[in-house]
């Protein structure tokens, strides 16, 4: 016993200074970048502790977000819940180093956990095996970029699934000779170690002696070495997620971050553009640049690949997977954390080439394969394929906020470095100095009113300076929405809507100007946030309460963007309005249109602001109509590819998303592809004619299949039935 209890103690000596300073050398790293944001405080105005306990027991004691993939899913829960349960069986191994008949105190000897003990490490065991036939039939050498491991540190998972191997059968092993020797504390109930207890009863007293002494080390040794490899590996996420969780961004419905995006923080505060400090931090150019939030989501990556299963621009070929760039900031992080941590420059002089070299990396540079430490942490590439779709901060099971990664390292780029895709410069320019992206002008915006048999109000006409009382809605009507040849299409079709219900709203007219979405999401944060105040200025001088939009970005931003600039509005996106003037009966489709729809989820819309049904309601209400959905629908809907302004971005690299997109849908033989979002309209309009090019067909002249707005779909219901098809 005294050997078996000095080994012990030794191991767990070795064990927990080994991981504790490993812990505290990553406390150390986290902390040495910059500040969070002050909104991360659990009990602040933004996470309440109810909140925080809400989300914990969602995704860290339920993994709801894990359970919907299903079998890894249940896998992954029973291999959590089992080795929570195991930490009951570590405390009586422990406890047997000194007393061999220990039992924790009251609950100990009942059999009730005996038996579920053994039942939890079954199922860790279950786990592993599943996990094990997963990794086998989903190996990258086999599936390419299309397994979610691609990229992913195969060999240290294959060690952890073997750790956890061992963590079991070294446990049943000791509880096995337990039995045997009259030293275990369970009469009855543990039947897994029952069954071992028989397999070895044959070997005698004096071998069951010694299978306890050594298994009960082994077992412990094996808990210690799992717990120095988790600190070391990408295992640590079962310490570092929980935490993720609690600090993550979050808000109502709990989207994640999704929607809003972040100012520009420095040191822990919004940069003011108006009067910005000279030190103030552009963005994310070094890894240092990051906040211990930034870093928090690195070490918790579980290298899954959930993420980059759902990414449109690695599923259509593209270099950008939300994994690697997560990892690759990761192993950076780590490889240059002597660099980062030493004293000064002498201390740094005194490194080993490899970590200065890495010390002195380029964050984002073209990567050199051959010599990674010649080139950059992130390519270029990497960043400008980035729709901000949200898929990826949808599925990520730990909370990672990839989003805001990728624009910070944007805004370095552009508002420090100038360095952008020069086709976006263009649209830049355009958003100065017109005020939207094709730099029509202000004088242009009320060229969709033309044709229309009743007349639009247009806020100030007569010579308001306040929305009057008695109008329900203020129309934005958006960029696209009033300069785009389909898009006035819509806008047209919810101002008839609009008027045929009898809903009270005026337009701006020349008074709107861009809302700034695109602008902030390739980086150029100055100009958002010029537009923004703009429009903010505007809508507050008119007294805007209710805004209706039709397009899904200008949604997001005066939503849910506008507030960090004194915006705040009642906003409603056209789908919601009209279902809703549906269910009240002031809009009634009587015609049947007979027509096959799949409709499309905007990122924007869906994702990012979880509108969902509302758009399927109006399909639901038109006479005739049959919808269909696309495999990827609803939450793990495709982008279009417009979004993150990649609209104004060449795309170059891999298969266009929107002829991905568009083939999808058309697989399915629709007469309409329906969508909520002028953007998607457009994109999903260029993908149709590229499909039908792929056929042979000339679709730029006749589309094979109508891409339409739900709100053009539902006024033609809404038109009078032709006297040819009334009964
Ligand atoms: S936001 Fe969309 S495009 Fe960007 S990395 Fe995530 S999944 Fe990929
Ligand atoms: S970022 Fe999230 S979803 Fe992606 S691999 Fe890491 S843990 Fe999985």
């Amino acid at each position: 016993m005294i050997v078996r209890m000095i080994l012990g103690l030794a191991m767990t000596v070795v064990a927990l200074t080994v991981a504790g300073r490993r812990v505290a050398y990553l406390i150390r790293l986290a902390t040495a970048g910059q500040p969070a944001e002050p909104d991360r405080r659990i009990g602040g105005p933004t996470r309440s502790v109810a909140s925080v306990a809400s989300a914990e027991v969602a995704e860290v004691l339920v993994q709801r977000k894990l359970l919907k993939w299903t079998v890894p899913g249940l896998a992954h829960l029973a291999a959590f819940w089992g080795f929570m349960f195991l930490l009951v069986t570590v405390i009586e191994g422990y406890g047997a180093l000194f007393w061999r008949d220990f039992a924790i105190p009251v609950i100990g000897r009942q059999a009730w956990l005996g038996w579920l003990e053994d039942t939890m490490a079954l199922a860790t065991a279950a786990s592993v095996v599943v996990f094990a036939i997963i990794r086998v039939r989903n190996a990258p050498k086999n599936q390419g970029r299309s397994s979610r491991f691609f990229g992913s540190h195969l060999d240290a998972a294959w060690l952890v699934l073997f750790m956890i191997f061992n963590v079991v059968w070294t446990l049943l092993l000791y509880r096995g000779a337990q039995i045997n020797t009259g030293y275990f504390p369970f009469e009855r109930g543990a039947y897994a170690s029952e069954a071992v207890a028989r397999a070895l009863e044959p070997l005698g007293e004096d071998a069951n002696t010694v299978i306890e002494h050594v298994g009960v080390l082994l077992a412990l040794g094996v808990i210690f070495g799992f717990l120095v490899l988790v600190v070391h590996s990408k295992h640590m996420h079962i310490f570092t997620a929980p935490i993720n969780v609690a600090v993550a961004r979050r808000r109502p419905g709990g989207a994640g971050a999704l929607g809003a995006l972040q100012p520009v923080y420095s040191a822990g505060e919004p940069v003011d553009f108006e009067d910005p400090g000279e030190d103030d931090l552009m963005g994310r150019g070094a890894i240092t640049d990051f906040t211990w939030k930034g870093v928090l989501d690195m070490l918790s990556c579980t290298e899954c690949g959930r993420c980059q299963s759902q990414c449109p621009a690695w599923n259509t070929g593209k270099p950008l997977s939300p994994k690697l760039v997560v990892m690759n900031l990761r192993d950076h992080a780590l490889a240059r954390a002597p660099y980062t941590l030493a004293a000064d420059d002498e201390a740094r002089a005194a490194l080993p080439e490899a970590v200065r070299a890495e010390g002195e990396r380029v964050l984002v540079a073209p990567v050199d394969e051959a010599n990674p430490a010649a080139g950059g942490v992130i390519d270029p590439d990497v960043l400008w394929s980035c729709t901000t779709c949200g898929a990826c901060v949808n599925q990520c099971p730990v909370d990672i906020e990839h989003i805001d990664h990728i624009v910070d390292m944007r805004r370095y780029q552009v508002l420090v470095e100038g360095a952008f895709p020069d086709e976006a410069g263009v649209m830049l320019r355009n958003l100065e100095h017109a005020g939207d992206p094709w730099g029509r002008g202000a004088s242009a915006r009320l060229e969709w009113t033309t044709g229309l048999d009743f007349e639009v109000p247009v806020f100030g006409a007569n010579g308001e300076d306040t929305l009057p009382e008695d109008v329900e809605y203020l129309f934005w009507v958006g960029c696209a929405g009033a300069l785009d040849d389909k898009a006035q299409n819509t806008t047209r079709a919810v101002a008839t809507l609009l008027h045929q219900a009898g809903v009270t709203y005026m337009v701006l007219g020349d008074g709107e100007t861009c809302t700034g979405d695109a602008a902030r999401r390739i980086g150029h944060e100055f100009l958002f946030q010029m537009l923004a105040a703009a429009n903010v200025e505007t809508l507050n001088s008119v007294g805007a309460k209710r805004i209706v939009v039709t397009c899904a970005h200008c949604f997001n931003t005066i939503a849910n963007e506008y507030p960090q600039l004194g915006g705040h509005y009642e906003v409603v996106h056209h789908s919601t309005l009209l279902s809703q003037l549906v269910a009240d009966r002031r809009l009634t489709p009587v015609t049947a249109l007979d027509s096959t729809i799949t409709y499309h989820d905007a990122c924007y819309l869906g994702r990012h602001n979880q509108i969902f049904a509302p758009p399927r309601a109006v399909l639901g209400a038109v006479p005739g109509a049959r919808v269909i959905e696309m495999a990827r629908t609803g939450e793990r809907s495709f982008c279009c590819g417009a979004g993150g302004a990649r609209m104004w971005m060449d795309e170059t690299l891999g298969e266009r998303i929107n002829t991905n997109r568009a083939r999808e849908a058309m697989d399915l033989k629709p007469d309409v592809v329906a969508a909520a979002c002028p953007f998607c309209i457009v994109m999903l309009s260029d993908g149709v004619r590229a499909v039908d090019a792929e056929n042979g067909a000339d679709g730029a002249a006749d589309p094979s299949v109508e891409v339409a707005d739900i709100a053009e779909i539902l006024l033609r219901a809404c038109a009078a039935p032709s006297p040819a098809t009334t009964p």
